[in-house]
């Protein structure tokens, strides 16, 4: 058992989140895991929940936000390209 590190609730299914630096974190829900760890739209300054895009070491949560603040690189970036429906 473990205690969120963001609610302070000592719950039998709280799970680790390991980061690639190997710090451990431990939560007893996803929203806390997501309120504590995930990145923020450096544009819109959402929290970016699925996997977003980063350009020049800079997350954003979509296409649009990337190119509104990275001129060059993310005038590259694009949440779709080809056919669509009508
Ligand atoms: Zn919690
Ligand atoms: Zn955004």
């Amino acid at each position: 058992m473990a205690t969120c590190e963001v609610c302070g609730n000592d719950y039998w299914m709280a799970f680790e989140v390991r980061t690639v630096s190997g710090d451990v974190h431990n939560f007893d829900c996803f929203e806390c895991a997501i309120q504590k760890m995930a990145p923020i739209c450096e544009h819109c300054q959402v929290k970016i929940v699925g996997h977003g895009v980063e350009v020049s070491g800079r997350f954003f949560c979509c296409a649009h936000c990337a190119r509104a603040v990275e001129g060059t690189q993310g005038a590259e970036i694009r949440d779709a390209i080809g056919a669509r429906p009508a």
